[in-house]
């Protein structure tokens, strides 16, 4: 997405912050942000209402403008694959090799940035499903992937609570690194056979408790996307909320012990028990640690964007050169995961003790 249009949504949610807390199965009204969801706005999908009435006062409000323009980008999408008929058949895989085919993808990922916005507001996973439906879609057309969608794939799963997949994504781009030609051919079979937004990545169940390193032998945190360390830090930020809160029903349980027993207990286990998997309570920290520190030596403006973002919001950004690069690296995490990140109980407070309250940063 162009990044005057990030910055100027970015501010509009400093505006509106969510009045939910996480996105729900059932959406909730987005007009009066009370009752839940019943119908969604026949014309984008995007936007849920209790009522006709809730729905009205909102198309008017605003919504309007959005809707006309998903609308738009859809009916898009959909008239430019009539002709492409033929390359669907045959070519999955293949589609960058085709002059014709590139504004296809383009104009799919226009639709997938309008859904992330929408998703933004809407408080609904159905709407992340639809962006992630169209990243997965150019990324199975194209077996090479499209750098500016695989960087923010990950980030897409995250939303939706699908930290397995999202560990495998990263996981499948890293160990498949080669030339361009080689990548295609060692990508293609993963391609054929595929429907219409299906997931071609391996899947392996609790990974997302591995270290990322080690899974990836010739991978360190020098030479992975810095998208890839922020989305690997929310999986496991995750993972220690989990631990907290598994200790915390651990000691509800022991509570009819004595509290030197408690004690003890809480010393000997660095070990525990989280679906199903047994997990290192120490190494995970350690990882979340080395993730931050990897962050902010690659770029120094990311992680105290988070906290803060308004000195990148709203300085005049430098156009061209390394610092342009990192500015727009850090608009990026901002637009597809802060609020995912900003979510997990305790990870605010882990970057304010390092980065402190607010901290300020020059762009
Ligand atoms: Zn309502
Ligand atoms: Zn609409």
């Amino acid at each position: 997405m162009d990044t005057r249009n990030v910055v100027r949504f970015l501010r509009s949610l400093q505006n509106d912050p969510p009045f939910y807390e996480d996105c729900y199965e059932v959406p909730v009204c987005a007009a009066c942000h009370n009752r839940p969801g019943v119908a969604c706005c026949s014309h984008c999908q995007t936007a849920w209402y209790c009522s006709r009435h809730c729905r009205k006062a909102h198309y008017n409000k605003g919504h309007k403008q959005i809707c006309c323009v998903i609308v738009e980008a859809q009916n898009r999408v959909n008239r430019m694959a009539i002709p492409l008929r033929r390359l669907f058949e045959t070519q999955v895989g293949n589609f960058i090799s085709f002059r014709e085919t590139r504004a296809y993808l383009e104009a799919c990922c226009d639709l997938m940035d309008l859904y992330v916005q929408a998703a933004q507001t809407a408080a609904s996973n159905d709407v992340w499903e639809k962006a992630l439906f169209y990243a997965l879609e150019v990324q199975r057309l194209e077996a090479t992937g499209l750098v500016e969608v695989r960087s923010v794939n990950p980030f897409l799963l995250l939303n939706l609570h699908r930290d397995d997949d999202a560990f495998n994504f990263m996981r499948y781009w890293m160990k498949s690194q080669g030339t361009l030609e080689e990548t295609r051919d060692s990508l293609l079979p993963f391609h054929e056979g595929t429907q219409k937004g299906d997931w071609i990545y391996p899947r392996e169940p609790k990974c997302r408790f591995l270290n990322f390193f080690e899974t990836c032998p010739d991978r360190n945190d020098r030479n992975v996307p810095v998208e890839f360390l922020v989305a690997l830090l929310i999986i496991k930020c995750r993972i220690l909320v989990a631990i907290g809160a598994t200790c915390k029903s651990a000691n509800l349980a022991l509570g009819s012990v004595n509290g030197q027993r408690i004690h003890e207990v809480h010393s000997t286990v660095t070990e525990m028990v989280i679906d199903g998997e047994l997990v290192n309570i120490e190494s995970q920290r350690q990882q979340a640690d080395q993730l931050v520190d990897a962050i902010h030596r690659e770029n120094a403006i990311i992680l105290p964007a988070i906290l803060n973002p308004a000195p990148l919001l709203n300085s005049e950004l430098p156009q061209s050169g390394a610092r342009a690069a990192q500015c727009e690296e850090a608009l990026n995490v901002l637009m597809y995961c802060a609020r995912c990140l900003l979510r997990v109980s305790g990870a605010k407070e882990m970057l304010e003790r390092r980065f402190g309250h607010n901290p300020s940063y020059s762009v």
